[in-house]
């Protein structure tokens, strides 16, 4: 579920709530040790998992954080605030040094749901304490996708949809509480120039709390609509755009020829079983007996109907197969 007033949003915008990943049970991590399906990389650190991250929270989710977010969100905001820390009139984002520990420590390949340099200042006792004010790509993020990849990729449209909503509220925003837009912008390249800082948070310097949750106040309640009204042509040719991703998504049927999907591992699995791991849900991986992995390794363009029944394969694999586009629609 989207946080916030996002949900409302988007079901304004999409006709239909936004889509429910079942096999994501964050409330018992299915990236911990010893879960079934786990990739060839393992599980996550039980103490991290997917939260090696930092995100970017638009001034109103900021907002809605101090005016009645937990105790440990407030705290967290409160202290960025006082030291003046990756807090701009455009939000919160990470501070110059989480973000150079980030470039440093994401070089290596594998460390995310590992390194504990990295890991969200939100997160307590394995828990994200502003669940409910996270931004976008926080709630769109999934271990795994009920859908694959085409899940996924749904997931990555409903993001760019909210980062271009956001973009236009923060510049309403500032312009309504009479901030200057390129100071602002300035200050998000050049943080700890207080001089800069002053004059971009001009009035409201020294009252960034109030900012924040005067930003949560005048954009919480408003109906999509308002937001339109706001965002002018751009916003208003996201709706029509993002409803007809999602019938198109929920009315996919099977392709009549199929030939092999290119962004697909085929790596060692249990005996006698092979891993197919897509490289847009790298943690969600399908098993299949090696047999079937070697033949469709080697497919060449043709009808599904024949591939079926060749190999055997039941309904629900070859729903997966698609999905996570092992299988590809062929010409
Ligand atoms: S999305 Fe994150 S917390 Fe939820 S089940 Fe997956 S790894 Fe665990
Ligand atoms: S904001 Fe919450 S969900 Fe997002 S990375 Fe931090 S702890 Fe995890």
């Amino acid at each position: 579920m989207l946080p916030g007033p996002y949900e409302r949003w988007y079901t304004e915008m999409a006709g239909r709530p936004s889509p429910v990943e079942a096999r994501s049970t964050c409330d018992s991590c299915v990236m911990e040790p010893g879960s079934p399906g786990l990739p060839p990389e393992g599980a996550f650190d039980p103490a991290l998992r997917c939260c090696t991250y930092h995100p970017h929270l638009a001034p109103h989710l900021v907002g809605g954080i101090l005016a009645g977010g937990s105790a440990a969100g407030q705290a967290v905001v409160r202290a960025r605030i006082a030291a003046r820390e990756g807090v701009t009139p455009l939000g919160l984002g990470p501070t110059p040094a989480w973000e150079a520990t980030y470039q440093r420590v994401t070089a290596v390949p594998g460390t995310f749901g590992h390194s504990h340099e990295i890991l969200c200042p939100f997160l307590a006792a394995s828990r994200c304490t502003i669940w409910e004010h996270r931004g976008a790509p926080c709630a769109a993020f999934h271990c795994k996708f009920d859908r694959g990849a085409y899940g996924s990729g749904l997931w990555q449209l409903i993001v760019i949809a909210f980062n271009a909503i956001e973009r236009a509220l923060a510049r309403w925003l500032l312009g309504r509480q009479g901030l200057e837009v390129k100071l602002c912008d300035d200050l998000l390249h050049a943080q700890g120039d207080r001089a800069l800082e002053q004059r971009a948070w001009g009035s409201w310097y020294g009252r960034e709390e109030a900012y924040f949750v005067a930003a949560a106040e005048l954009i919480t309640p408003m109906a999509w609509a308002d937001v339109v009204a706001i965002g002018g042509r751009e916003l208003s040719e996201l709706g029509p755009a993002l409803r007809g991703a999602v019938t198109r998504f929920a009315a996919m049927t099977a392709p009549a020829r199929v030939q092999r999907g290119g962004e697909v591992l085929y790596r060692i699995g249990r005996a006698g079983h092979t891993v197919l791991q897509h490289s847009a849900v790298p943690f969600d991986v399908l098993e299949v007996p090696t047999p079937v992995a070697e033949r469709l390794q080697k497919l060449q363009p043709g009808p599904l109907a024949d591939l079926v029944s060749e190999l055997g394969l039941d309904d629900d694999l070859v729903r997966r197969l698609l999905d996570w586009q092992v299988l590809m629609p062929a010409p």
